[in-house]
């Protein structure tokens, strides 16, 4: 449903971030696994029509994704590796907020995404905690809630298991593994675990381009 044909992009610092970048992204979990300045951020927010690319083009379902960015948008997910809380919204006000910016106005039917959202991410009891005082794991599922309101049909998560204990990261994958039977989600990640335990297909990037792609057992093994 996602391709890219050949994407590039180079910062104006001269990085060259993408270096012609060509990926089919289909149904399920798909895990980009590579090491810190691979390019994996970059070329999520170019999915996510956050930056522009120089070259090559992405599609969805056959459309342009930067033709109608808006309707893009609307269809996706985003959770960057670093997202902001406001300190002292509690977690359930937070996410109704949250719901309101992304245009969901009818306020009967925004709770009831808000509280089934706290329910599916395992936070309905934390409902009136503090987002801001949420440990590592409760906020990474709590970005996960928020990158799910209004449903999107492609979620892109940047690094989300980073600086999780274990116990933490086995609840976000149980919760991941849920979420990619509904939606497609694009995981970029440096822990080769995460891509072992949750990922249906995989690309292995460096230095801005795609060295493999493939079914993880068969690319994991060989790392
Ligand atoms: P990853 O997510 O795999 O760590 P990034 O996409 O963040 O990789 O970075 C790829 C390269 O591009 C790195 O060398 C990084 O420093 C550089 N880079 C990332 N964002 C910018 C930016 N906004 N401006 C300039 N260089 C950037
Ligand atoms: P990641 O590895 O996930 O991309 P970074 O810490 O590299 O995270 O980047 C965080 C922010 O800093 C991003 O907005 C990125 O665009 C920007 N950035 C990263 N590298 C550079 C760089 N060399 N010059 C300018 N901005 C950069």
């Amino acid at each position: 449903m996602l391709a890219l044909h050949n994407v590039s992009r180079t910062y104006p610092n001269g990085v060259h971030a993408l270096r012609g970048v060509t990926l089919h992204i289909g149904p399920g979990l798909f895990g980009l696994l590579g090491p810190n300045g691979a390019g994996k951020s970059s070329l999520m927010r170019t999915i996510a029509t956050l930056q522009p690319m120089d070259a090559g083009s992405i599609t969805m379902d056959g459309i342009d994704i930067f033709a109608d960015v808006t309707s893009h948008r609307a269809r996706l997910g985003y959770l960057p590796q670093d997202f902001g809380v406001y300190p002292g919204l509690s977690a359930r006000m937070l996410l109704d907020h949250l719901a309101l910016l992304k245009g969901l106005t009818d306020k009967a039917s925004r709770r009831a995404q808000v509280d089934a959202l706290l329910e599916q991410v395992n936070l309905w009891e934390h409902r009136h905690r503090a987002v801001s005082g949420f440990s590592g794991g409760m906020r990474q599922r709590f970005g996960i809630a928020q990158a799910l309101l209004g449903d999107p049909r492609l979620l892109i998560v940047d690094e989300p298991t980073a600086g999780l204990d274990p116990a933490e990261r086995s609840r976000f994958y149980n919760l991941l593994s849920a979420v990619g039977e509904q939606v497609v989600v694009i995981l970029s990640t440096h822990i080769v675990e995460d891509v072992r335990q949750l990922c249906t297909h995989m690309a292995i990037m460096n230095r801005g381009q795609v060295v493999c792609e493939g079914v993880p057992d068969d690319l994991v093994g060989e790392l």
